[in-house]
């Protein structure tokens, strides 16, 4: 076994780690207190000029084809500065993605090119309703031929990077006359379509930076050749999509509680109480060796999962195992991040309360952990009955 990454992807890591440092982690704080759109975007536009968009991505559609694992290894360095430039990184990959596996040769010209140069700040990936979260079978917004248009009713919720996505994927019912999940297409609607109107945006706990909005589809009308993939087959590609990613997210997770960690660990050498630094404690010792024991295990199952991605192998059962275990240790590094600095912890002066808001939804979004434990255990009782 060789664990160590190539020169190519130590040189991306490397990248995304300096640029974390000099352009996110000085405006971190100030996106999540009090916002600021426009640097958010330009910091957007600058990851997409270094090929950050589309590290996944074919480079014949504009992307860097750099893989899985460096995909993984990017979005966690981003992370440990700022999770919603991370998420977003996240998401639009998992767009240029769903479209390069399933869209045709035209939609994926249209498309793929520009979220990967920075000309679309995003893409959105919009199937999560009110009625279907966890169950994507569930999705009622509905898709209706009317000669050479479809005609889009309905509405999404929860969706990442609305208001300046330039395409967004969205899946609707086609076939109302099946069972649930077997009806359902998935499109591409542009931004600013008449009739897709972006509708309240959610004031989270975290991850202030990101956008997350409703969506209202309005006798949305796009064109015949908007369908993405087969007729009906749209759920289908909604699940194989999500487990890439998991990927994305648990990097994510990751990358968050290695920066809680980080900056714990260097204040316990600071912190002075009872004439010593509280690093001299084996309470504050043992919170140290057991988050990063934690962290580095997470690690691992993201790169097993990345890589049997990159390999073209069965990766599901993996992906879900690697989020749902890095998502659930970050969330515990940035519990004990804030338990290290006390009272301190708690304040906005530290960011560590940043930390622990930002990374509680990854044991969320992306299909809940307790999702992820159905999937795994599906797969493992499969493979013996
Ligand atoms: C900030 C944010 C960004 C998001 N971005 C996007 C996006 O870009 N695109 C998109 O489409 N969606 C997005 N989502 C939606 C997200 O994926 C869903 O919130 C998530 O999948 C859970 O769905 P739900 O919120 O409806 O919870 P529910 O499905 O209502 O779940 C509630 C609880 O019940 C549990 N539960 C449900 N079913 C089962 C079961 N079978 N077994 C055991 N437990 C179960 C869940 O684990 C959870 O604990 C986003 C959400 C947030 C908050």
């Amino acid at each position: 076994m060789f664990l160590e990454l190539t020169g190519e992807q130590r040189l991306i890591q490397d990248t995304a780690r300096e640029f974390a440092k000099a352009e996110l982690d000085p405006i971190a704080a100030t996106l999540d207190q009090e916002g600021d759109p426009p640097a958010f975007l330009a910091n957007l536009r600058k990851l997409a000029e270094l090929g950050f968009m589309g590290l996944n991505v074919k480079d014949e559609y504009g992307g860097a084809e750099a893989g899985v694992v460096a995909f993984s290894v990017a979005i966690t360095e981003i992370a440990r500065a700022c999770a919603s430039t991370a998420v977003t990184l996240s998401v639009n990959n998992m767009v240029c993605e769903v479209i390069q596996a399933a869209g045709s040769e035209a939609q994926k010209k249209a498309y793929i090119p520009k979220i990967c140069s920075g000309e679309f700040s995003a893409g959105a990936f919009a199937l999560t309703e009110t009625g279907a979260g966890s169950d994507p079978s569930g999705v009622a917004t509905q898709a209706v031929l009317d000669g050479d248009q479809w005609v889009l009713n309905g509405s999404k919720i929860f969706i990442t990077s609305a208001p300046y996505a330039g395409v967004f994927v969205v899946w609707a019912v086609t076939d109302r006359s099946v069972p649930k999940g077997k009806g359902i297409s998935c499109f591409l609607v542009e931004g600013g379509t008449p009739g897709l109107v972006i509708g309240k945006e959610e004031h989270k706990t975290g991850q202030h930076a990101s956008a997350t909005n409703e969506l209202l589809f309005e006798d949305c009308r796009i064109p015949k050749d908007a369908l993405m993939g087969k007729l009906n087959d749209g759920f289908r590609i909604a699940v194989g999509e999500l487990a890439g990613g998991r990927i994305g997210i648990g990097s994510l997770g990751l990358g968050v509680g290695l920066a809680a960690i980080d900056y714990a660990t260097q204040y316990s050498t600071e912190r002075a109480q009872f004439g010593q630094k509280i690093s001299n404690f084996q309470a504050i010792q043992w919170m140290i060796a057991d988050t990063y024991t934690e962290l580095e295990a997470a690690r691992l199952l993201l790169m097993n999962a990345a890589f049997k991605k990159e390999q073209g192998k069965p990766f599901a059962k993996e992906a879900s195992m690697a989020k749902m275990y890095a998502t659930e240790a970050a969330n515990r590094a940035c519990y004990k991040a804030v338990q290290m600095l006390g009272g301190y912890g708690y304040t906005v002066d530290f960011p560590v309360e940043r930390y622990a808001r930002d990374v509680r939804i990854t044991a969320i979004y992306e299909g809940t952990n307790e999702i992820q434990r159905t999937i795994i255990s599906r797969e493992i009782l499969r493979s013996i009955v």
